[in-house]
């Protein structure tokens, strides 16, 4: 069996920081699952596709030519990491990501993450949906002010505009449709530890993930 660990939470609430990291000190793969609905919001932005589209934004999820390699990310064999975190790019993938075909389309190329030695993956359904049989599931939020303030900085670090008030109201809007749509809304897992990061160092979370893996 292939070990697991799933991370998930809202946006900017520093999964993605911590997986990586708890990923890196153990040596397994890493999934940020959020990327590939990113990858495929453009996509489909690209090819002018409605994003309500669901036929049609599942077909190009079936069809995306994405690439993880070198820290970046590729579509059509163009390095789009940077698109990728935009804010338009993340609004746009969490619209496609209320279609259940959509998500359904990306269930398997989210598996094929799970490879020996193990497998840390963030998200918003890596606990419930993608890999129910994780051995530790952990849903980790941080106050909507401390994750508006993270978000700027991440944005402000690789030289992209950014508004704190702006963000704030942005992810207060994508926490409401994750949480209020019909498949896989987000929420924590009935098994899923509770981390709340809002007054803790990255080193301070990425120490609660370790405490709980036996090596
Ligand atoms: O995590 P990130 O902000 O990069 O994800 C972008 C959007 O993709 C989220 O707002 C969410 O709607 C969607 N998403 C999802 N399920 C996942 C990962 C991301 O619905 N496992």
């Amino acid at each position: 069996l292939i070990p697991v660990i799933a991370i998930d939470g809202p946006t900017a609430s520093g999964k993605g920081t911590v997986a990586a990291l708890v990923a890196e000190k153990l040596g397994w793969h890493y999934l940020d699952s959020g990327s590939i609905y990113r990858v495929l919001a453009l996509a489909a932005i690209r090819r002018g596709l409605d994003l309500a589209n669901e036929s049609g934004v599942a077909a190009a999820a079936t069809g995306l030519d994405v690439a993880f390699s070198s820290g970046s990310v590729w579509l059509d064999g163009e390095d789009v990491s940077l698109d990728l975190r935009r804010e338009e790019t993340g609004n746009a993938a969490s619209r496609i990501a209320t279609l259940p075909a959509v998500r359904a389309a990306l269930l398997e190329r989210q598996r094929d993450f799970c490879v020996m030695p193990g497998l840390v993956a963030d998200g918003r359904d890596m606990g419930s949906v993608v890999f129910p049989e994780s051995f530790l599931k952990i849903f980790l939020t941080a106050s909507a002010e401390a994750r508006a303030e993270r978000r700027y900085k991440q944005l402000i670090e690789k030289g992209l505009a950014a508004n704190i008030d702006d963000l704030l109201r942005d992810l207060q809007e994508r926490d409401a449709r994750d949480a209020s749509r019909l498949v896989a809304p987000l929420k924590a897992c009935a098994d899923a530890v509770l981390l709340d990061t809002t007054k803790l160092s990255i080193d301070e979370a990425v120490q609660f993930v370790m405490d709980f893996v036996v090596q």
